[in-house]
């Protein structure tokens, strides 16, 4: 073929393509420029997954009539003057590209009035052309209608996915603007359906909760505050979901998608979800405009950070402080079925007593006045006994803790693990006699990229011929620990993992899981104290590090109320 320049047509629907990707893009634009223009209300009505009918109607500045028509134009924006403005760009829209895509594969129809204007001027495009314009009555803001989006780009039209699934991105792209901007009213209807009904209060915890329900909503942990520069609420790892579609990062309230945003977060609950699980995280980061760039991709979902590490380190951190700081043990959930025993001992005497019970032995044992400990909620421990061989059984000031022996010894052992791996201080065990173990060709492999780590962690491995290693030395908290086991865990997790973070996690997991104490290994008084003590002065000492709880607790108030003795 040979070259030529593309109709103005043509072109327009290609650059249309960049930005009107499916119904939802049209939907974000409007909503976008509603939120530029001050709005405090938005209501949003979608028919057919947005493909028949979207209308978006806002209480902002309205158009100026004399500029209805330019609005419509390509590269024709009032907020952006020229190319120094692009360094620092404070509203959600700046290309002026968003209305002439979207008259350009739609009909269009607008009305809209400023404070003022006398009277609203309105104005019908289809397939990017005038078709109708004049005044009509109308109040101050805006309200554009899109009808049959696509319908003269058949290619795009033949992409769309199920009703159903665009009207799912639509609900959850007005879900997270909604909580971007808890003070502005949405509200969304589709097919004549009310899906989303936002207060508008300014309370993010109060859109939380007409997104994902009252209880899920009230259990979320809030850290900062709207003048933080990382505000927002994240879920305590008891609320973990198993998809990873819950978390919602704004920078500067611009929606974005982020992978740095996400692995900040998710490694702030490191040691405290099970594998697979996620959290659910609402966040907005406040960056000087100079030190984002935002201007990266066509739906201007992504951003970029002048300092990338700068930014992991402040959300990793105010995620984990937030963790750290709400962590609380979890109550028993069923009531232990009362048994006939009986206590003499009236409500607030055994809150006293349990006072004396549980100050005691500290100060018994000649120690130390304890530090408070105020980012671990785990209270002084008095220890009554060993339960099943498995559990510990403790009394603390507010009721009755059963503590699983080995997640909490294997807590425990996890964070020594790695402090001495973060400190260079790892304790080595040599072997009385070298360990031997066989690798698997693929194994084989795994051991020369885990070689390095392996050593940094205490292990000294050599080759013997063949597919046989001799393990030399281990890692001092192994203990009695099955050497082979841990060792082949470390190899598969260079394996599966390409994020270093992650692996070395598995590797302190590995050592401090079968370095811990058993299931059904009978406990001295001693070896019980110690063992609490130790996960007392932990950072996270609620669960295991696979996430799994460490203890339960049987609330006062809850045995109180089984025995009959509450008032
Ligand atoms: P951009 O948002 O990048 O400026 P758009 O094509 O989305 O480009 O909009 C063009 C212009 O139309 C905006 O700059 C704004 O002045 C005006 N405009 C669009 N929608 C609205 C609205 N809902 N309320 C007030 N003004 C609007
Ligand atoms: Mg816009």
């Amino acid at each position: 073929m040979l070259i030529e320049v593309l109709a103005p047509e043509v072109i327009a629907k290609i650059a249309a393509g960049e930005v009107v990707e499916r119904p939802a893009s049209v939907v974000k634009e409007l909503i976008e420029n509603a939120i530029d223009a001050g709005s405090k209300q938005i209501k949003i009505e979608v028919k057919h997954g947005g493909i028949k009918l979207i209308r978006v109607v806002d209480n902002g500045s309205g158009i100026p009539s004399d500029e209805v028509v330019l609005a419509f134009q390509r590269h024709a924006t009032s907020k952006v003057r020229d190319a120094a403005d692009l360094e620092s760009i404070s509203t959600l829209g700046f290309r002026g590209e968003a209305l002439p895509s979207i008259a350009a594969v739609s009909q269009v129809n607008i009305t809209t009035c400023t404070s003022k204007d006398s009277t609203g001027t309105y104005l019908n495009m289809q397939g990017g052309k005038v078709t109708g314009q004049g005044q009509k009555a109308s109040p101050q803001g805006t309200s554009v209608i899109v009808r049959n989006l696509f319908q003269n780009v058949p290619a795009r039209l033949k992409f769309l996915k199920s009703i159903s699934t665009e009207s799912a991105h639509i609900s959850d792209l007005v879900s997270q603007y909604s909580l971007a901007y808890p003070e502005i009213k949405f509200e969304l209807a589709a097919d004549g359906k009310t899906v989303l009904q936002t207060p508008g209060n300014g309370s993010l915890r109060d859109v939380l909760v007409e997104i994902y329900g009252l209880r899920t909503a009230e259990a979320m942990i809030e850290f900062g505050d709207g003048g933080s520069q990382v505000y927002g609420f994240v879920s305590p790892p008891s609320l973990a979901r198993s998809r990873r579609d819950s978390l919602s990062f704004f920078v500067n309230r611009r929606w974005v998608k982020s992978g740095l945003l996400t692995r900040a977060t998710e490694e702030a609950y490191s040691g405290l979800l099970m594998t697979g699980k996620h959290p659910i995280a609402v966040l907005n980061v406040s960056i000087p405009l100079g030190d984002i760039d935002v201007n990266v991709h066509p739906a201007k979902t992504e951003v970029r950070f002048r300092s990338e590490g700068e930014v992991f380190t402040l959300v990793q951190r105010a995620v984990r402080a937030a963790l750290v700081a709400e962590s609380s043990v979890p109550d028993a959930k069923r009531s232990p079925r009362p048994i006939g025993l009986s206590s003499t001992a009236s409500g607030s005497e055994r809150t006293a007593m349990q006072e004396r019970l549980f100050r005691e032995p500290a100060s018994a044992q000649g120690q130390q006045p304890r530090k408070a400990l105020p980012e671990s909620r785990l209270p002084i421990l008095r220890i009554i006994g060993q339960l099943a061989t498995t559990y510990i059984i403790a009394e603390g000031p507010d009721g009755m803790y059963l503590i699983d022996q080995h997640a909490a010894h294997e807590r425990t052992l996890f964070e020594k693990v790695m402090a001495q791996r973060a400190g260079c201080a790892v304790e080595v065990q040599g072997m009385l006699e070298p360990v031997t173990i066989e690798l698997t060709p693929r194994q084989e492999s795994m051991l020369n990229k885990a070689q390095e780590a392996l050593k940094s962690y205490g292990f000294a491995i050599e080759s013997f011929g063949g597919k046989t290693y001799l393990v030399r030395t281990a890692p001092a908290l192994l203990g009695e620990g099955d050497v082979i086991r841990t060792v082949y865990e470390i190899v598969d997790a260079f394996a599966e993992e390409g994020d270093r973070t992650k692996v070395e996690e598995k590797i302190a997991a590995s050592i401090a899981c079968h370095g811990a104490i058993r299931a059904g290994k009978v406990l001295t008084m001693e070896e019980m104290i110690r063992l609490v003590r130790d996960l007392e002065n932990v950072e996270s000492p609620l669960t295991c590090p696979h996430g799994r709880p460490s203890m339960i607790r049987f609330s006062s108030s809850q045995l109180e109320r089984d025995f009959g003795r509450a008032s």
